[in-house]
């Protein structure tokens, strides 16, 4: 299949809605990374989406639409944090877990009895969704397992070829996935950390259960709630360790346990120090909206490389910090050490 490369013009949004509309697959860009886009009440259009993806069939999608008003059309019960929260942050980095309608067929949720709900920020995106007139299911736009795409020119690594068009609406501006609540428990439950920091989410919602999978592998036949975090993820193909705690420590412990082939994943301020290795920046020690932006074509850029090993420094779980440290330690299969915080003076 020939996979056609679409840009933003009003034609260009005209077509990649007529290929949605028909069944067709279409890599859409979204604020936090590129989507693989299906209409998502067409069972057999989802259904190439895993086969494009090799996603595992129990690994539901999330359905993006062009504003809330839509919830109804896929949701039996729309309760009223729900509202106040698409208000607040909607189009946005936000997913919601909400009770599905049957409309929605059982290989868009894996089966369950519930739907993921977003309305990304991305404007030409928004504008595909609602001339299409379907709600998009759309997973990250990578091969199962590799780092998410945050370029068009990502999806095309991963995808040409195999779906019918990619639209270029430049690089990603959040750089990683959604936040994803679920709504459907009384607390809330953080089931992803991502784009929209949870103590964003704290100051209206109140208190939030973290899922245990945000933070540590999980035992052998413990389920996550959500299906996607159960899976190695976002990983290049030589094996990382994260290296935890202050990072002028962190530093000293990759350098002095590195093999000569190993690279180094690093805060900005510390690139000098590895330049012997191959080395990708994820911004500075500070910058965790950077660092979010950076992390998944950092972890891609090593695959052009003959490393070995990859190190990798690591944010705290303050602000985006928590999605970032997510994400690397999901792409280290939670292989982390904790160097600890510098004593106070
Ligand atoms: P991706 O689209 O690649 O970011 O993956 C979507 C994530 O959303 C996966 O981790 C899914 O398990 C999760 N997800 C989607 N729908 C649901 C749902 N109904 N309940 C819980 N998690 C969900
Ligand atoms: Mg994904």
């Amino acid at each position: 299949m020939e996979t056609k490369l679409l840009g933003i013009s009003k034609q260009d949004i005209e077509q990649a809605a007529a290929i949605l509309h028909e069944g067709g697959l279409v890599a859409i860009p979204t604020e936090t990374v590129y989507g693989l886009g299906a209409d998502g009440l067409n069972a057999e259009a989802v259904r190439r989406i895993f086969e494009a993806k090799g996603r595992p069939q129990d690994n539901p999608l999330i359905l993006h639409i062009p504003d809330a008003s839509w919830l109804e059309r896929c949701c039996e019960e729309v309760p009223p944090l729900a509202r106040t929260l698409a208000e607040r942050f909607w189009p946005g980095p936000l997913t919601m877990i909400l009770k599905r309608r049957a409309v929605v067929p059982d290989v868009t949720t894996g089966g369950l009895d519930t739907v993921g709900m977003r309305c990304p920020a991305h404007p030409v995106t928004r504008a595909i969704i609602a001339q299409a007139d379907v709600p998009v299911a759309a997973p990250s736009a990578n091969l199962s397992g590799r780092p998410s795409c945050t370029t068009a020119a990502d999806v095309q690594e991963d995808m040409n070829g195999k779906i019918d068009a990619i639209v270029d609406g430049g690089p990603c501006s959040v750089g990683v996935e959604s936040t994803i609540l679920d709504l459907t428990v009384t607390p809330p439950r953080l089931l992803r950390p991502g784009g929209l920091p949870l103590e964003t989410l704290q100051s209206v919602c109140g208190r939030i259960e973290v899922d245990k999978a945000v933070t540590q592998l999980l035992c052998p036949g413990e389920q996550p709630k959500a299906p996607g975090m159960k899976y190695r993820h976002y990983a290049p193909k030589a094996p990382v360790t994260v290296v935890t705690g202050d990072a002028a420590r962190a530093a000293e412990y990759i350098a002095a346990h590195i093999a000569p082939s190993g690279g180094v994943l690093c805060f900005d301020e510390f690139a000098e120090r590895f330049s012997a290795y191959p080395v990708e920046t994820l911004g500075g020690v500070c910058d965790r909206e950077e660092q979010a932006r950076r992390v998944f074509d950092a972890l891609r850029a090593f695959d052009g490389t003959a490393v070995t090993e990859i190190w990798a420094q690591c944010p705290d779980g303050r602000g985006l910090g928590l999605a970032v440290a997510n994400r690397l330690q999901k792409a280290a299969g939670f292989h982390v050490i904790d160097v600890g915080e510098e004593a106070e003076t």
